[in-house]
């Protein structure tokens, strides 16, 4: 079997893990969002790749759920001294590593699918893991900024900085209009049997993949299931309910199935808090779908897969 998941940080990472137990023989590829990227201290930090790439490959700080475990921050901290910024961004010593490469790599002529390639190659996360795009796409909120008027911010600045608590006037993935899928993207949708929808950000995770030209479409024709990340009208953590409300729609699961639309989705899963949801033309089931530990987490990717296998025949 061939799976393919759209995947942003720790909702998609923890999901897919579920997957990988559930499905131990399919060849599955995820496809990440890189809308949340941002360049630091003359590095290129990709955080939901990392999240996929760590989480799968058992390098992940579980508690957190993103960053390094057995973390050290010495080179932060060695920065400050020299008031170097900025502060609000966790960077461990041992992520740094990874962004050195990486920017090492891209220095040299690589693209960011070879180089994640490239990551990948030490992490063995037992899935192919494809960056959305090798060109540069980042989130933009535009926020009414109190002191400087409106103005648009990078993603993480809102998110990590401000924690979102500046109302998000709009979200853009700036540079996505004009941006390729890397190369596997499309040619691993067609040849799926099945496209999933993990728990991630329905707005600036997995948004932000559809937004790139080409994927949405190449989606739309294959069967997919969804699994909603919010459970009884809030986000299980984070604060997507913030990006929900900058594009006008609820943060319930009956509105983020509504936003994808029956174009896109074919089954969806919601959390037995949520029964009761309908949306016309898509296949809406309830069940647990807190991921509390590896064998729930397993139970939510087999149970989007039977309905997968169910509305495929
Ligand atoms: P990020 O990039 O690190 O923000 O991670 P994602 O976009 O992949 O996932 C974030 C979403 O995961 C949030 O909106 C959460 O509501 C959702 N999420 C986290 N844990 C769970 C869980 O146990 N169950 C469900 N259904 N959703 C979860
Ligand atoms: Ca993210």
């Amino acid at each position: 079997m061939r799976i393919v998941a759209l995947a942003g940080g720790i909702g998609g990472a923890r999901f897919l893990r579920g997957l990988r137990a559930a499905a131990p023989e399919a060849e599955i590829t995820v496809i990440g969002n890189t809308g949340d990227d941002i360049s630091l201290f003359g590095l290129r930090v990709c955080p939901d790749l990392d999240t996929v790439m760590y989480t799968l490959g058992g390098g992940i700080n579980e508690e957190q759920g993103w960053g390094r475990r057995d973390e050290s921050f010495t080179v932060k901290e060695e920065l400050l001294e020299y008031g170097v910024g900025p502060s609000w961004f966790g960077l461990g010593d041992r992520d740094f590593a990874t962004h050195i490469v990486r920017t090492q790599m891209l220095a040299a002529g690589y693209r960011l699918s070879a180089v994640t390639e490239a990551l990948c190659d030490r992490w063995r996360p037992g899935v192919r893991l494809i960056p959305m795009t090798d060109d540069q796409v980042e989130t933009h909120v535009v926020v009414d900024d109190p002191e400087r008027g409106r103005r648009a911010i990078h993603f993480q600045e809102w998110w990590v900085r401000l924690r979102a608590a500046l109302p998000a006037v709009s979200i853009a993935p700036v540079g996505a209009d004009e941006a390729k899928p890397a190369p596997g993207v499309l040619k691993a949708i067609e040849a799926a049997d099945v496209v999933l929808f993990p728990p991630s950000n329905p707005v600036v995770s997995i948004g932000t993949i559809l937004s790139i030209p080409g994927i949405k479409d190449a989606v739309e024709r294959k069967t997919v299931v969804g699994v909603s990340p919010i459970i009884g009208g809030a986000p299980v953590r984070g604060m997507a309910d913030a990006c929900l409300t900058a594009i006008g729609v609820e943060t319930s699961a009956q509105a983020v199935a509504e936003h994808y639309g029956a174009d896109l989705l074919d089954g969806w899963l919601v959390d037995e808090a949520d029964e009761g949801v309908a949306v016309e033309g898509v296949e809406v089931r309830s069940r647990p779908l807190l991921m509390s530990d590896p064998e729930a987490t397993e139970a939510i990717a087999r149970a989007a897969l039977d309905l997968a296998g169910e509305l495929a025949q």
